[in-house]
Parts: structure tokens; C-alpha cells; sequence
């Protein structure tokens, strides 16, 4: 069985004990940009921030994209988030290619070329990186400076997350 199929399959039985309050109004206290990667699907567990009070936004490589940036304005200036925390990982795909050799690979894989985005954003050093996704959401135009933005990279060997950008260096 697909496992779509099994979602819906499931979904018929459960949707029996649903709690309706989760169509209130949702009112969460602080976003959470990270990667798309399974490995990283109980983040929040080990954090102990409890699924209500987070925004999740999450793409492959943890990049600040245009589309973070829509999804964050609606988070701060709708919802009235005060805090974001982007978090990098080891081990990341995003350290497998580079922007040239991954449209290469796409050419192989698919047999053709065709019209890519202006960057898949990968990298070669997560720090780095992650310090730079931190800099420009802090210069955003659009994002108050009150509101807190921090880095850090999750080690998916020892588990440990590690601040990659001062608390207060915007
Ligand atoms: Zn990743």
C-alpha cells in the first residue's frame, strides 16, 4: 500500500476522536526555519517546544529563500512571532553538489535541460552558512529589529545544537 493510501486510510478512522479546538486561531510564539530532512522531524520533541507554539518552515538546505521570507511575514506581522531560530544541520545534502554539478546530474538523471531556479543553494560549510542565512534575514527591510534572530547547527551524530551567530550582533 502507497502510503497515501494508507494516510487516508487511517485519517477515516481518526478524524473520529479530532479535537476541534485545533480550529482556533493559531498563536505562535516563534518560527523555526530548518531542513526538510526526515532525521530532523523530531526537532521539536528534543527541543521541548510544543507544536502549538512554533511555526515550522522548513526546504531542503535550510536556505532563506524569497519564499521563507513570505512565510516569515506572516509569522511576525500577522501571528506575532518575536523570535526565529534557523537551524543548519550536519550531514546535509546540500554539501553533495554544487550548483553546476547538480544541473548536471538533473541533465542526467531526466535526459534534458531545462529552465532551473536561479540557485539550489547548496554549500560546502554549514557554519558558514548558516551565519549567512542569520545576516540576511537581519537586514530585511521588512523584519523589525526587535525581533530575535539566531543560528545554530544540530549535530545529528551527538545530537547537541550549536549557536553559530552572536546573540545580539545584527
Ligand atoms: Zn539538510
Amino acid at each position: 500500500m502507497s502510503l497515501i493510501d494508507h494516510a487516508i486510510a487511517v485519517n477515516h478512522k481518526n478524524a473520529k476522536h479530532h479535537d476541534p479546538s485545533l480550529a482556533n486561531k493559531p498563536a505562535p510564539k516563534i518560527a523555526i526555519l530548518t531542513c526538510m530532512d526526515p532525521r530532523l522531524n523530531q526537532l521539536l520533541e528534543w527541543l521541548e517546544i510544543k507544536p502549538a507554539d512554533a511555526d515550522v518552515i522548513r526546504n531542503v538546505g535550510t536556505a532563506t529563500t524569497e519564499d521563507v521570507v513570505r512565510s516569515l511575514m506572516f509569522s511576525i506581522h500577522v501571528l506575532g512571532v518575536r523570535e526565529v531560530m534557523i537551524i543548519g544541520h550536519t550531514g546535509c545534502g546540500m554539501e553533495l553538489f554544487s550548483e553546476e554539478s547538480f544541473e548536471k546530474h538533473l541533465h542526467t538523471q531526466c535526459g534534458v535541460w531545462a529552465v532551473a531556479p536561479d540557485r539550489f543553494h547548496f554549500y560546502t560549510d554549514v557554519n558558514l552558512t548558516t551565519q549567512k542565512q542569520v545576516l540576511k534575514l537581519r537586514s530585511h527591510p521588512w523584519i523589525p529589529a526587535d525581533v530575535v534572530i539566531r543560528g545554530f547547527v544540530f549535530d545529528l551524530s551527538t545530537g547537541e545544537l550549536k549557536e553559530v551567530t552572536a546573540k545580539d550582533d545584527r
